[in-house]
């Protein structure tokens, strides 16, 4: 860190364990609560990132030898920092990206302690390798095993919405499954990002195990087509994912995508309403509703939709506003341009007939501020049903069935997360059955990815891959085959061609795969004259197999 000629802190990338200045110029970071820099970052250029990505992979083979022991005590140690540091990273989440701190606390920090703690304790046996029994007769005495094998650079590039808990838990994994990795925080916070490289440095990750890049979008455009990089975590919007997966095809080096969501809450007839109004609200206006799966439409039976509509009303003039005299249940938006995505689609539907309900107008004043807003009147030919808004904006919809609402919901090129709000066993049954989404939850909604065993991931436009849980980790492995021969002599199908194998061959069929059991049995029979077989096969391997026989 240092102090330019603006007077601001000027923040640099951590490449191969050191502090780097970039050459690429000087980006300033925003406090979205008034719309003025406080700090800067410098800039990696497209040959200082790709001196990251060689750092990298120069630190890969030690690293993806040390023990899971040893890669555990570092996340621990990881831990122990940010842990001491939770309350100022807290207040620099809430500086560089707007969250209240004591949401950045329980809705950042806290997931990202759960998944160091979760992955130092279960990641070894989680990755351990698991033995596989043989099903076919003529293979079945290989020792065979599924080995869990690191990959080598994992390049995590990463949004501005949860800067912290988007980063920790992908990184996490990343490491422990023997990768190193290369984190490209997003524009709006690179100082959190770069917050996390400086703790991994005091916590004492090895040098170029953990890259953390302040780059343009160009130079990391550039990151995604390194021939190097083993596998790309991208979290973003979708038009970003489809460039990321096209880039990346000219390597085929895989990805994960962790896109937008547009994502549908379901109010039944039997739902306990006090806690559907509570928890929508909630769900809708947490992170000033940017949050990938914040529930951006909701569809209520008509039945209970007036006293809902009552309930969520009232749930929503309560939110208040940080900055405001006593307020600090939601804080700005990150960035002004989202602040007019929000403004354009209350715009369109106010156009084709919603009604704003509360909110619906930028307040004057310093800042990204934008109020709670219910809208109703809505319907999927307004740009508010159709497309993310990523904004603190609840539209909501009557309808007259279930099969109504699970049709509207599922009428969405998103499927990142669901939920339905119901007091039967049955209907929830049907909803988690039904809802095309990566997640659905039941009288709550986003909540799961605070648990570091859920997977969390989307279906259609929200993406392609899993972050979090075991399904998380395995994304950060390759699956090897690996299968050990103790026998001697040669294997039954080598060569030679000659007159008894091909003889040999042609009762291999039925021997093996008839389905008439006395066909089978007589092919067995046959087989059992030929000396190639008895050769390689003896008749203890055969009795310890009678059971593939069959
Ligand atoms: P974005 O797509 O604009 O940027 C994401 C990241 O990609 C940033 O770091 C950006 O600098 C980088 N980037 C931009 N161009 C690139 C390129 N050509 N090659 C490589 N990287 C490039 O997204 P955003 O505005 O930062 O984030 C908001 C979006 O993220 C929303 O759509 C939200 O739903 C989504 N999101 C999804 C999840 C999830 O888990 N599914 C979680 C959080 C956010």
């Amino acid at each position: 860190m240092g102090t330019e000629a603006t007077g601001l802190p000027t923040f640099h990338s951590w490449v191969g364990g050191r502090e780097v200045e970039g050459r690429a110029g000087l980006r300033p970071a925003v406090n979205p609560a008034t719309g003025e820099a406080f700090a800067q970052a410098s800039l990696l250029d497209a040959a200082q990132a790709a001196e990251a990505v060689t750092a990298a992979q120069a630190a890969f083979p030690a690293w993806s030898r040390t023990s899971f022991r040893e890669r555990a005590r570092l996340l621990d140690r990881l831990r122990q920092t940010v842990v001491a540091e939770a309350d100022e990273l807290a207040r620099l989440i809430e500086r560089e990206q707007g969250k209240p701190p004591a949401e950045a606390l329980a809705a950042e920090i806290l997931p990202s302690l759960d998944a160091l703690q979760h992955l130092s304790a279960h990641a070894e046996n989680l990755l351990r390798d698991d033995a596989l029994e043989g099903q076919q007769l003529l293979l079945a005495h290989k020792e065979a095993r599924l080995v869990y094998a690191p990959i080598g650079v994992v390049l995590a590039v990463k949004p501005w919405n949860y800067p912290w808990a988007q980063s920790v838990p992908v990184v996490a994994s990343a490491l422990v499954a023997g990768n190193t990795v290369l984190l490209k925080p997003a524009p709006a916070t690179t100082l959190i990002g770069l917050r996390l490289g400086a703790l991994a440095r005091k916590a004492g990750f090895p040098d170029g195990v953990l890259s953390v890049l302040a780059t343009d979008d160009a130079v990391a455009g550039a990151l995604v087509e390194d021939p190097r990089i083993g596998k790309i975590v991208f979290t973003g919007s979708v038009a970003t994912g489809r460039k990321v997966m096209a880039a990346a095809a000219k390597n085929l080096t895989p990805v994960v995508l962790e896109l937008g969501g547009k994502d549908p809450a379901i109010v039944c007839r039997d739902a306990d309403l006090d806690r559907a109004a509570k928890g929508i609200a909630w769900a809708a206006f947490l992170n000033a509703g940017q949050t990938c799966a914040s529930v951006e439409r909701v569809y209520v039976e008509r039945p209970v939709a007036a006293a809902f509509l009552a309930k969520v009303l009232e749930e929503t003039r309560k939110v208040r506003l940080t900055g405001t005299p006593g307020g600090g249940d939601m804080g700005p938006l990150t960035l002004e341009r989202q602040r007019r995505t929000v403004e354009e689609h209350v715009a369109d539907a106010v156009a084709k007939g919603a009604r704003v309900l509360t909110g619906g107008a930028t307040p004057a004043g310093p800042g990204f501020f934008y109020p709670p807003t219910v809208l109703v009147g809505v319907d999927h030919g307004m740009t508010i049903m159709r497309e993310e808004t990523f904004g603190p904006v609840l539209p909501i919809m009557e309808v007259g069935s279930l099969d109504e609402a699970i049709r509207l919901a599922n009428d969405s090129p998103y499927g990142l997360t669901a939920s339905g709000w119901t007091g039967s066993g049955e209907t929830a049954r049907r909803l988690q059955r039904e809802l095309v989404a990566g997640i659905v939850t039941i009288n709550d909604h986003v909540s799961s990815f605070g648990e570091p065993i859920a997977p969390w991931g989307g279906v259609k436009w929200s993406g392609i891959g899993r972050i979090h849980g075991l399904a998380g980790l395995r994304e950060m492995v390759q699956t090897k085959y690996v299968s050990l021969d103790r026998g001697r002599g040669p294997e039954l199908w080598w060569y030679p061609y000659d007159a008894e194998f091909a003889a040999l061959m042609s009762r291999a069929a039925p021997a093996l795969y008839s389905t008439s059991f006395r066909r089978r049995l007589g092919a067995q029979l046959a087989l059992a004259r030929f000396g190639r077989l008895w050769r390689r096969f003896g008749p203890w391997r055969l009795l310890a197999n009678l059971d593939k026989l069959f």
